[in-house]
């Protein structure tokens, strides 16, 4: 009889949970072992509980249109415990004033002209450069190119710097001069290679409902926030799920691998590994292999989230709406607000008002070497530019996260295939996944887990 097979996975982050969860549900005939080196499960998930409040260190949410998060939550059970990001105006903070953001908007570019014509964030000769965009020839591409140099060329500086950048931003949390337009936003270079206009195009193929103003929210959490996921997959697991484990090596022998712990003696033997951890980590573990060595061009940029909690009557002339983002080029050092008590109601007791801004982007890293008080400080007084704060806050909470945001920069994909098939003939069995490679929202890492199990899957039918 064939020995049952080994698979180890590397990292208890989203990406690492997922895997081991689909592989004990999809029933691959396999001992599964996951390693994690901090005492939690969870990675960059991490919620906290404080007088009354649910927040976020990390992620918030995950969008439901980008359906494995929400199948996630249904094959576990916990759909009942689903919760929808309410709506309301979304603003932009450009010169000391909150504009809100122009209806039909995707991703900062317009697609229902009147409101866009009507918008106060930007000046007429701003609109006009982006309605350029109708006339305009197709973009030349020969390869790939960044996400600035796209949408700089179709719409123009104004539109990009006040709303495209720092919308882009929130998710990739660098700079879109250097980020790779085919790894991050596709489907917007198809359209304009189709529709001639990246406008028109969006005109074309946006579903009504999405600029007819009657929009629900797009964003899933969970009561109890994204915890509640993390504790479902958990305790789902029936695998060995090792804490406090970092792993240090891992080192092709007769066809299989052997994975060393970190300080001790010990070593595991798997015929599959799944190494969710950061590229640069990982790096470090297949020292064997010099191609990992290439792809230390990712680099990762760091960026740290201020929870702070107020008594309602501290804070006042908070416009109606879910938060704001800020316009780049300007003197602010947040980057983006959420009024959090708005948006999530359930995270937030009755009487109480929870704001979560971001700090930190290229060029404003050192922010991080701040106090959390000093932090605080200056995230209330930037926001003291739009609202009136006039109490103190009841607590803040401050999370940094160094070199948590990897960048995907003009080449990125030609890299992860390079990398990919060199894995193939290399290190047959090692799949590297998570949120260096192909995508960074929750539902991508789940998505590069299930692809990794059905390989698995395949490979041993
Ligand atoms: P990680 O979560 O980093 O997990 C990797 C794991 O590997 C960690 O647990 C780590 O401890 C472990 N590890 C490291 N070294 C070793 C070792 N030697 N041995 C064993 N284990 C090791 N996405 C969304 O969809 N929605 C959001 O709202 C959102 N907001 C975000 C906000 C912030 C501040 C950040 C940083 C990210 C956000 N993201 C969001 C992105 C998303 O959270 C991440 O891309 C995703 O959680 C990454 O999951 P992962 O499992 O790939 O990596």
């Amino acid at each position: 009889m064939a020995k049952r097979k080994q698979i180890a996975i590397i990292g208890g982050g989203i990406t690492g949970l997922t895997a081991a969860y689909y592989l004990q549900k999809n029933n691959v005939e396999a001992d599964v072992t996951l390693f994690e080196s901090s005492a939690q499960l969870g990675g960059k998930i991490s919620t906290v509980e404080r007088d009354g409040f649910t927040i976020e260190r990390g992620p918030d949410s995950f969008l439901e249109r980008k359906k494995t998060a929400k199948t996630l939550v249904q094959d576990l059970g916990l759909e009942y415990r689903l919760i929808r990001s309410a709506t309301g105006k979304a603003f932009i903070l450009s010169q000391d004033e909150l504009h809100p953001m122009p209806a039909g908007a995707m991703m900062g570019v317009p697609t229902d002209m009147k409101p866009f014509i009507k918008s106060t964030l930007f000046t007429a000769s701003g609109k006009l450069n982006a309605l350029k965009d109708f006339v305009k020839s197709r973009t030349e591409v020969d390869g790939d190119i960044s996400v600035g140099h796209f949408f700089r060329r179709r719409l123009g500086d104004q539109v990009v710097d006040r709303l495209i950048h720092p919308l882009i931003s929130g998710i990739y949390a660098g700079n879109i001069d250097d980020l790779s337009l085919k790894a991050t936003f596709p489907h917007f270079l198809q359209t304009e290679q189709k529709y001639g206009s990246l406008i028109r195009g969006l005109q074309k193929t946006t579903p009504s409902q999405q600029t007819s103003g009657k929009k629900q929210g797009m964003f899933l959490t969970l009561d109890g926030g994204l915890q509640t996921l993390l504790n479902g997959l958990a305790e789902s697991l029936q695998c060995e799920v090792r804490t406090s484990t970092p792993i240090e090596r891992v080192v092709k022998q007769n066809g299989r691998y052997v994975i060393d712990v970190a300080g001790e003696s010990e070593s595991v033997e798997a015929d599959y590994v799944i190494a969710t951890t950061p590229h640069e980590v990982t790096a470090q573990m297949f020292t064997d292999v010099s191609f990992m060595d290439d792809f230390q061009q990712t680099k990762n940029t760091s960026v740290a989230n201020v929870a702070i909690a107020f008594d309602e009557e501290s804070v006042k002339n908070l416009p109606d709406g879910t938060g704001f983002v800020v316009s780049r080029k300007e003197g602010y050092r947040i980057t983006a607000c959420t009024w959090t008590h708005k948006k999530w109601p359930h995270t937030t007791p009755e009487g109480s008002v929870l704001l979560r801004a971001y700090v930190g982007k290229p060029g404003d890293e050192e922010v991080l070497e701040l106090s959390d008080d000093e932090i605080a400080d200056l995230v209330i007084e930037d926001l003291k530019k739009i609202m009136t704060i006039e109490g103190e806050p009841r607590f803040h909470i401050v999370t940094r996260w160094y070199n948590a945001m990897p960048q995907y920069t003009v080449g990125h994909l030609d890299r992860v295939k390079k990398l990919e098939s060199q894995l193939d003939s290399e290190l047959p069995g090692v799949f590297l996944i998570g949120n260096t490679y192909r995508g960074v929202g929750l539902p991508d890492c789940m998505d590069q887990a299930i692809r990794t199990v059905k390989t698995i899957e395949t490979l041993e039918s």
